[in-house]
């Protein structure tokens, strides 16, 4: 097969839940609807919800008089109370997987326990993690805990993308620096199970395209880990193909990220395809 998909590719669980959700809510709300902040990093996706009357409003005051759907990353339960105080009614497409972490910050925080979030300081699910547990903090590295030092147990949570191996490499830090550590591990698998699979799609390919918004950080880690093995060329869309790129007789994997539908994926391999002078009734098949 010259064109193959990697086995993990495209929309997590998360995101297709929170798309169902907004399909759901436009179909159903009385007035109009927004998202509070893009509902995914996928330019073509907001664009395309913008066109059937979907508004992305960044801060809760943009909201007013909207059906707001608080997207899969989650915010701060203050942000919830905020919006019910201003009458607005607010969808929670919270991602399950997220609100796992949010419940177990809290959790530690009940128990007495000083919350420390491992992951990126400043991203809107981290935000929303800590914001469940009040002076909780966050690291984003073995080397940050000595940031940490004096007090009481330590709860232990994770952003669900983080690396298993950097979850394990902080807790160990803190135990080394003599922490009582208990440890909840919050660590989402989709996006290991994409990066591994299209790795390994990679190795057997002459060129790899990964899809997904320029915006969206696990699409450009994917890109990244594919462009150490073999020639990787990341792409928004079908329009951004440059026949150039292709030639008959190589071997090419796609990937996607987590905020890629499965309609861009098929959208994107179709065209490929037509590069290539092929047709065929399914244009994405994986690896057997
Ligand atoms: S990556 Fe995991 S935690 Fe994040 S939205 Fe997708 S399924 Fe949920």
């Amino acid at each position: 097969m010259p064109l193959l998909v990697a086995e993990k590719a495209g929309a997590c669980f998360g995101v297709e839940r929170a798309l169902a959700i907004v399909e759901r809510t436009l179909a159903e709300a009385e007035g109009p609807v927004a998202t509070l902040g893009p509902l995914i990093h996928n330019p073509e996706v907001v664009a395309s919800l913008s066109a059937r009357g979907v508004r992305v409003a960044e801060e809760l005051p943009e909201a007013r008089g909207t059906t707001v759907v608080v997207r899969s990353h989650g915010v701060a339960p203050q942000v919830l109370d905020e919006a019910l105080e201003r009458g607005l009614v607010v969808v929670d497409a919270t991602c399950p997987y997220v609100k796992k972490a949010q419940e177990a910050a809290r959790e530690h925080a009940r128990a007495n326990r000083r919350v420390v979030v491992v992951g990126e300081a400043g991203h809107p699910e981290v935000e929303g993690i800590v914001a469940h547990a009040p002076g909780a903090r966050t690291v984003s590295s073995p080397e940050a805990c000595s940031e940490l030092e004096g007090g009481g147990p330590i709860g232990l949570v994770a952003q669900t993308t983080q690396s298993p191996e950097r979850f394990a490499a902080v807790a160990r830090a803190l135990g080394e620096r003599g922490h009582e550590v208990v440890v909840s591990d919050t660590i989402c698998a989709a996006t290991r199970q994409r990066q591994e699979a299209a790795v390994r799609l990679a190795r057997t390919s002459d060129l790899m395209i990964v899809i997904g918004g320029r915006n969206s950080a696990n699409t450009n880690r994917l890109a990244e880990l594919c462009a150490e093995v073999c020639e990787t060329r990341h792409v928004e869309g079908p329009a951004e193909l440059d026949p150039s790129w292709f030639s008959r007789g190589m071997s090419i994997g796609v990937s996607a990220g987590a905020s890629t539908p499965k309609d861009q994926i098929e959208a994107v391999c179709t065209a490929i395809r037509a590069l290539l002078g092929e047709g065929g009734e399914d244009p994405c098949q994986s690896p057997s």
